[in-house]
């Protein structure tokens, strides 16, 4: 079989996380079973999507690198296909018009609502064979009801609930086409999902209640259903469904935030999916692995500490010239010109195994490339005292005849240290405030290999004048 996977999002708002986490599993899906992935966008419900939705979801797939095969469909370009099919089945005597108003619909509601019967359509303008359907009302235009089957039940395995069997007395003739001729949601999706060849259809499981439905319609549209994998919800740190009123960031905000796509895509994938106890992975690895039997059958809680993690984990191993390409955009945003000063790439090396974020990494280069410190007498008194200032003297040229290397600048020290008998605070202290005018900066070694012999003897012989 040729695996067919989609993503169908409906780009009516926010898109979050657990969100992108269902593109992950179906694209994961596609690529290891060399398959394709499709994206579909359900733009029917023209009130609430937006083409901004759309652009976040289409850059969020692009940034984790989820690649497409084909798409994106939207599904407001379709209409006239589904109209199609709705006339196949009118022609076919699988649905038939609807002419009962809304009116009528609710008064039937109420009642059954005070007869404490589940809510329901009757039947009222279903053709049976010798049943007598009332007189067509004039001037009104009637909704297209889908026949659903009497009797016997839909069953279903799915992939990750397992076998779910839902009678067909729980389902009543479901409206397919409104009185403008619009197609409606669940039709939309069958219609597609047997157009494109969907072969496993991998979603949240808030779809379970539309899955017989859509099996009932795909059936009397000759198809045979594909296998569905119904994936539990996504839950915030609190333990409620993740939602922007709840505080859930969008895909862009983590971009922004500084967090890495590999460290983000890591993360989606153990969000309801494991394999063995396996924390850290490429992609390569986790399409390598993913599988529909290994996906978790409990909601998934997302944990912030854990993601933040997770970035260190990428950011600490990541390729020093790709991760300083990352980080420029933070570094410009903070009004670092990366083109001039100390070499950025080295600044990257040298911050980035403390950091948990790009914007970290760019924060802590802020310093080397801020204009050289002017002191003010009190706070050289202060920082810098007498006593310090022969072996400052003596460090300076130490440092001016070494090899401009981490190692021989540590020698450098260790040789005044041992001179002046002091220990590396007392002396490290006043260089790192005669450099940066802070007494927090990385290793003191290294700190001069990025910042340059000649800067750093500049500033360091300013203290002494
Ligand atoms: N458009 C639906 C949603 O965004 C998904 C439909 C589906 O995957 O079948 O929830």
């Amino acid at each position: 079989m040729h695996i067919r996977t989609r993503f169908a999002p409906s780009p009516t708002g926010f898109i979050h996380l657990g969100n992108l986490r269902s593109a992950l599993y179906p694209w994961a899906f596609a690529r290891h079973n060399k398959g394709d992935f499709i994206l579909r966008i359900e733009d029917t419900d023209l009130e609430r999507s937006t083409q901004e939705a759309v652009d976040v979801i289409i850059e969020g797939m692009a940034w984790l690198g989820l690649d497409l095969d084909e798409g994106p469909i939207y599904q407001m370009q379709r209409i006239d296909r589904y109209r199609e099919v709705v006339k196949q089945l009118l022609d076919s005597g699988l649905a038939y018009p609807c002419y009962m108003s809304e009116d009528e619909l609710n008064k039937l509601r109420d009642q059954q609502m005070a007869n404490k019967e589940k809510p329901r359509y009757n039947g009222l303008w279903r053709p049976e064979p010798g049943k007598t359907l009332p007189a067509i009302p004039e001037g009104v235009e009637p909704v297209i009801r889908f026949k659903n089957p009497i009797g016997g039940s839909v069953v279903w395995a799915d992939a990750v609930k397992g076998s779910i069997e839902i009678s067909n007395d729980e389902l009543d003739d479901l409206v397919i086409s409104r009185p403008d001729g619009t197609p409606t949601y669940n039709f939309c999706v069958v219609v597609d999902d047997l157009d494109m060849k969907i072969t496993h259809v991998i979603r949240g499981d808030d779809h379970v209640n539309n899955t017989p439905r859509q099996i009932n319609i795909m059936k009397a549209l000759g198809g045979s259903p594909p296998v569905y994998a119904h994936l539990p919800t996504v839950l915030n740190d609190s333990g409620e469904k993740m939602s922007k009123r709840n505080g859930a960031m969008s895909v862009r905000d983590y971009q922004k935030a500084g967090y890495l796509p590999e460290a983000i895509l890591n993360y989606l994938a153990r969000l309801g999916w494991s394999h063995g106890d396996a924390e850290v992975f490429t992609k390569e690895q986790f399409v390598d692995w993913f599988d529909l039997d290994n996906l978790g059958r409990s909601p998934a809680q997302h944990n912030p500490e854990k993601l933040l993690w997770l970035n260190h984990q990428y950011i600490q191993n990541a390729d020093p010239v790709k991760l300083a390409e990352a980080t420029k955009p933070f570094a410009h945003a903070l009004g670092i010109d990366t083109e001039h000063g100390p070499d950025f790439l080295q600044v990257v090396t040298l911050l980035k195994d403390r950091a948990n974020t790009l914007i970290e990494i760019a924060e802590g280069a802020k310093l080397f490339y801020l204009p050289a410190p002017s002191h003010s007498a009190e706070q050289l008194t202060e920082n810098i005292p007498n006593t310090i200032k022969p072996a400052l003297l003596d460090l300076i040229k130490a440092i001016e005849s070494a090899e401009p290397k981490k190692e021989s600048y540590g020698a450098a020290f260790k040789q005044v240290l041992a001179q002046h008998q002091l220990k590396m605070p007392a002396l490290a202290m006043p260089v790192r405030y005669a450099l940066f005018a802070t007494t927090q900066t990385p290793a003191i070694d290294s700190v001069l290999v990025v910042l340059g012999k000649d800067e750093a003897l500049k500033r360091l012989s300013k203290v002494l004048l």
